[in-house]
């Protein structure tokens, strides 16, 4: 398949004008890419289960990881769920637009490949002003995952969907690299206090300056554990870069002496780590991802991807503290992980 590519320029008319090409391609039952502020998306008419079909058929996703919906309003989330309870519409106010997405429950109007067969649609208003005219103009629920091949680190610029999509989808809208790059924070509201199913771009901290109680999902923490995941999808590995990925917890010291372990086996060590930890590192490859947690979560993805297989061995990545951003970062990374070692304790 021929995969049209649109290349956004900031004037309003051209512009305008592609996106509507591409809201055209989406009413007929095609899957197009966007940008939006966490990570690309591959979206489909959420009504339409052959249009959604063919985002399962791309990215090569399991069948029983059921997809975000995307709206403009909060007028058509309403439209898709049987009702929103008071502490939502206060999440709404406070956070929507943006990157989180509520998990509610689904009066059937998206079609059933978009929920897996679940009761519930999990919805998200984007803040991305591409993602939100794509949105109004087509009138649409737009379901959409991330834009990339299952398994890979998802896409933060155009080009990422490129290596992975091009000859699979009907097009590509290249709106430049996103923003918080992390996914959204899914956040189940069928209880009486929200449960975050998957850490995102709106921290637990967050959360709870709007909400009075914000529960965590067991199995976010013990990845590994026996635990069912209420997110289906939280339970596949994900996020992998092409080459093996160790994370280290430890001090720049016992960062640097694995290493040095590891380049005694021959090994080409590339590391990834924040900007004041690279800098005091020596390896074959160094990424530096950033001078906070904000500027790493935006960096990781495509720093993952930039390891290639002929270059390194092997990843070796700095363990991050597991708040606000972070959460989400350190989520990612130990689903892309093939192991953790703790070192100086
Ligand atoms: P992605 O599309 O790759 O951003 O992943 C969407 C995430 O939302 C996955 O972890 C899904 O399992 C989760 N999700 C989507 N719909 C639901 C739902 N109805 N209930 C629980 N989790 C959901
Ligand atoms: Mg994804």
């Amino acid at each position: 398949m021929e995969t049209k590519y649109w290349h956004l320029t900031n004037h309003q008319e051209a512009d305008e004008d592609k996106i509507i090409e591409a809201v055209q391609l989406l009413k007929q039952g095609e899957v197009v890419a966007f940008p939006t502020e966490t990570v690309y998306g591959l979206g489909a008419d959420a009504t339409n289960a052959i249009a959604v079909e063919k985002i399962f058929k791309a990215k090569g996703r399991p069948q029983d990881n059921p997809l975000i919906a995307h709206v403009a309003t909060k007028e058509q989330l309403s439209q898709l769920v049987t009702e929103i309870p008071k502490y939502v519409e206060r999440l709404i106010e406070a956070f929507s637009p943006g990157p989180i997405t509520y998990v509610l429950p689904s009066n059937g109007i998206c079609a059933k490949n978009v929920t897996a067969g679940l009761s519930t649609v999990a919805v998200r208003i984007p803040e991305h002003p591409v993602a939100n005219r794509l949105l109004q103009i087509s009138g649409l629920p737009i379901a959409a995952p991330s834009a990339n091949t299952s398994g890979k680190p998802s896409p933060t610029t155009a080009l990422h969907v490129k290596e992975d999509l091009t000859g699979k989808i009907a097009g590509i809208i290249d709106g430049g690299a996103t923003g918080v790059g992390m996914e959204s924070t899914v956040v189940d509201c069928t209880q009486d206090y929200p449960v975050i199913l998957r850490p995102g771009g709106i921290t637990k901290e967050q959360l709870e300056q709007v909400v009075d109680k914000v529960l965590i999902d067991p199995a976010i923490r013990n990845g590994t554990s026996k635990e069912l995941p209420k997110s289906p999808g939280m339970k596949y590995k994900h996020y992998s870069p092409e080459v093996p990925l160790l994370l280290v917890e430890g001090d720049v010291q016992a960062i640097q002496d694995q290493i040095n372990e590891d380049k005694m086996q021959t090994k080409k060590v590339g590391v990834l780590a924040s900007s004041r930890t690279a800098e005091q590192l020596q390896a074959d490859e160094i990424i530096a991802l950033g001078n906070n947690m904000a500027e790493i979560a935006t960096n990781l993805y495509a720093a993952l991807r930039k390891f290639k297989q002929d270059e390194v061995d092997i990843i070796i990545c700095e363990v991050f503290p597991d708040e606000g951003i972070g959460a989400a970062v350190m989520n990612r990374l130990r689903k892309a992980a093939d192991s953790m070692i703790t070192k100086n304790e």
